[in-house]
């Protein structure tokens, strides 16, 4: 008799296409998943029919157009100019930064190794990890703020341990590490074999005063760390499915050998109206946190005589909001049903991000990325609901 047997079979479909699927279902306006409402910069949709027209409609190089990872590369100089790349070997342009971390996962993680997690954590991490046959070692942030209690860390390494996996900015909790959380971090594994996985695909979306650190930026951490970017989040084209991958050439190698069977390469016109974009338009990078930063504003503006309490997002286009004063007894995943059925607006459980999240957790994910009228809509609605 014919049987199957999936490899992970307890993983199920994504809270984002769950939650989107749910907005459409309700006719429900979807702050869920984390995607713009608002068009790309017309100048780099218009790059994109050019590049198609131009001829650049075959595969381009599976490590990606050299000119667009001259470009990664440059970025990284320019905001740390002690770093030197070397874009043919240290740059890999992918499908997305999904694949990427996927691709990393495969390429460095045996089967029986141990890779440490920060709960909340992005929701692709520990199915890639379970797929290679490893354990996924969870450690959750510290509320309100989201910081990694080290000692945790430190009692979690032992001879297994082969990865950890950074987020920052972080999604969900919009939580920016510091200079001195990467200093405790290269510290606690300088004497081990542990290969730092950094998803860096808010790095251009920091708000206030923090600044983004990259693993790289840290001559301790070079040796052993993978970046990995994301187009989508920076340039408002999530569904163009293109980012990045930085590491020395040592790790590149076994991570592109890993990438040319999963995607052999990206999307070549896509890369082409990114690579000419960037060049025509070098300012679009430097105003993207101001511009965030606004829409953040201006959606905490609206929610002040709101009964949600927060603390401001400091990076990515994601703003947390605690709801224990409106609906204390529900879960987080009856309140996101409650305002969705009784309020017409979806959010994100924080519960979905965690392998044991805290009981007392009573906060929901808002994407932030949306025209100020979404986001008028979105105050009026959340203002309006009342306290238990
Ligand atoms: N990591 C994080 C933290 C994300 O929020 C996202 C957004 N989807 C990704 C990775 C994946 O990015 P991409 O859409 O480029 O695959
Ligand atoms: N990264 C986006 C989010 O966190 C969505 C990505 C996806 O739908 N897989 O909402």
């Amino acid at each position: 008799m014919f049987q199957i047997s999936p490899k992970v079979p307890h993983t199920g479909t994504t809270i984002f296409s769950t939650m989107s699927a749910l907005a459409q279902r309700l006719n429900a306006l979807n702050l869920s998943q984390g995607f713009p409402d608002f068009s790309a910069p017309s100048a780099l949709i218009q790059a994109l029919h050019d590049a198609t027209t131009q001829g650049y409609n075959q595969y381009p190089p599976g490590d990606g157009l050299l000119g667009l990872r001259e470009q990664v590369s440059t970025l990284f100089t320019q905001r740390n100019p002690l770093l030197t790349l070397d874009p043919q070997n240290n740059v890999t342009i992918t499908s997305g930064a999904t694949i990427a971390i996927h691709c990393a996962i495969q390429a460095f993680v045996h089967a029986g190794d141990e890779v440490i997690l920060f709960d909340p954590s992005y929701d692709s991490y520990a199915p890639s990890i379970a797929l290679v046959g490893a354990t996924a070692v969870h450690i959750n942030l510290q509320a309100p703020h989201f910081e990694v209690d080290w000692q945790q860390v430190v009692d979690a390494i032992n001879h297994k341990t082969r990865m950890i996996i950074v987020n920052t900015p972080h999604n969900p909790t919009g939580a920016v590490w510091s200079k001195q959380d990467w200093l405790n971090l290269i510290k606690i594994i300088e004497n081990h074999n542990i290969i730092v996985l950094s998803d860096e695909v808010y790095e251009h979306l920091v708000f206030d005063q923090e600044k983004h650190y990259s693993a790289i930026d840290f001559p301790e951490l070079r040796e052993r760390s993978i970046v990995i970017g994301s187009f989508g989040k920076s340039f408002h084209v999530t569904g163009w499915k293109t980012g990045y991958c930085v590491a020395t050439t040592q790790l590149m190698q076994p991570f592109r050998q890993i990438y040319q069977f999963a995607s052999f390469c990206g999307v070549a016109p896509v890369q082409m109206a990114l690579h000419q974009f960037i060049q025509q338009h070098p300012a679009h990078l430097a105003q993207l946190s101001a511009f965030y930063q606004a829409k953040r504003d201006f959606f905490l503006a609206g929610l002040k005589s709101s009964h949600f309490t927060w603390t401001a997002s400091q990076g990515t286009y994601f703003q947390t909001l605690d709801y224990t004063k409106i609906q204390p007894k529900l879960n987080d995943v009856q309140m996101c049903q409650y305002l969705a059925e009784q309020h017409k607006i979806v959010a994100i459980p924080l519960s979905a991000f965690y392998k044991n999240p805290p009981s007392s957790l009573r906060l929901l994910r808002f994407c932030f990325a949306k025209q100020d009228a979404t986001l008028s809509k979105a105050t009026h609605i959340l203002s309006a609901c009342e306290l238990a």
